[in-house]
């Protein structure tokens, strides 16, 4: 079985960490943090980082930090995980689900001003599958109408939005270091930002909440969301690569690209580029045509799995996930049709950065069989 992801663990990352173990600093404390925190700012233009435990973590802690009560109205896209849904349902927020582009897969922009409401307090924007989303037309609407902007840059690593790094244009953005993410420390994730109060509560809940001045005393309910130095120091050998990651996932879906192309138009693919930007491919997902011969991506899936080649689908619509019905209420702006085609059609095939190219060209010629064969080519 081709795995969906492997990822690539170099004798430097495992230097780092025996350093690390060796110094002796191993808690979420400490010079280790320090240092990834001023990397991974430094990788996207921020002043501030605070390392925690994951990249869900990440999206409940940067809403956290901001101005929120229950009730307040939150834009977001419906083709996301359920890390960028599940902060709004623990803090009382209500959801407003808009589609995304059947092009970019990305927030559709055009949507959203059916979606605002004198409630509407923020908006979180994701970098779909290393797509960079629309930030300009996003940025202009949220300042117009006041919103804060989250910016999930977790597929994004590494890439850019017309010269500015994703991850650097919200008001605070997010990261995972998930181990099938451009950057790894196995588990992990960042919150980002340029407000220093932003950067102080954070960092104050992040950690239990402890009072500055008298620890063991709490004025708030905190979290212990702290990220290992052990964990911390792959990462920082990690991150020195990024730029390479970025253009070895690029090589491994052009390999993919190429072997499929005489399937389209029964298999359909991100865009390339949007805006100038190009797709960083942090996945090789695709999405099969009306006519494709097979029902749906599940279909495809089990076939690709009896044929040894791992897959994973791509999200389920948040609008349609069945926990909505414990909360309280959302609101669904227009068919978010795009959303559910991708969730019903779309699969992602196996891209770890650990994976050696001939492995690619052999994955991307079983794939191609499979499919010829259930579109009757
Ligand atoms: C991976 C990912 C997350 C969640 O990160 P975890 O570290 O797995 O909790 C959130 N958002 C996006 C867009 C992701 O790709």
């Amino acid at each position: 079985m081709i795995p969906v992801n492997t990822p690539e663990i170099t004798e430097s990352d495992i230097a780092s960490v025996i350093q690390c173990l060796k110094d002796g600093w191993i808690s979420g404390e400490g010079p280790v943090i320090a240092s990834f925190e001023a990397a991974v700012a430094a990788s996207v233009h921020r002043q501030y980082a605070v390392a925690v435990s994951n990249g869900s973590d990440a999206l409940d802690l940067a809403f956290m930090v901001l101005d929120l009560k229950p009730g307040d109205e939150v834009i977001l896209p419906s083709f996301a995980i359920i890390s960028c849904l599940a902060p709004l349902l623990r803090m009382g927020l209500v959801p407003v689900f808009v589609d995304v582009d059947r092009q970019t897969w990305n927030l559709d922009p055009g949507q959203l001003v059916d979606a605002i409401s004198p409630k509407t307090k923020a908006l979180l924007v994701v970098h779909t599958y290393g797509l960079a989303a629309d930030m300009s037309q996003i940025l202009a609407f949220a300042e117009e109408h006041g919103l804060w902007v989250i910016e999930d840059a977790a597929e994004a690593h590494g890439l850019y939005f017309e010269g500015k790094p994703c991850g650097s244009m919200g008001h605070i953005s997010t990261f995972s270091f998930y181990a099938n993410k451009n950057v790894t420390t196995g588990e992990g994730g960042m919150v980002l930002m340029n407000d220093p109060q932003l950067h102080e509560k954070a960092v104050y809940f992040r950690n239990l909440a402890f009072l500055p001045n008298r620890r063991f005393v709490h004025e708030d309910l905190g979290w212990n969301m702290r990220l290992s130095s052990v964990q911390a120091a792959l990462g920082l050998s990690q991150i020195k690569r990024v730029e390479q990651t970025v253009a070895k996932r690029r090589a491994i879906a052009a390999i993919y690209k190429e072997a499929l192309q005489p399937l389209s138009p029964n298999l359909t693919w991100q865009a390339e580029s949007f805006a100038g930007n190009d797709n960083g491919y942090w996945v090789v997902g695709m999405v099969l045509g009306q006519e494709s011969g097979f029902q749906d991506a599940q279909q495809v899936m089990a076939e690709l799995t009896k044929a040894g080649v791992g897959t994973r689908p791509f999200f389920f619509p948040l609008h349609n996930q069945p926990l909505l019905a414990k909360f309280g209420p959302s609101r669904k702006v227009g068919s978010l049709q795009n959303s559910e085609w991708l969730g019903e059609q779309g699969f992602y095939l196996p891209n770890g950065l650990g994976m050696p190219l001939d492995k690619v060209h052999e994955a991307a010629s079983i794939t191609k069989k499979v499919l010829s064969e259930g579109m009757g080519l």
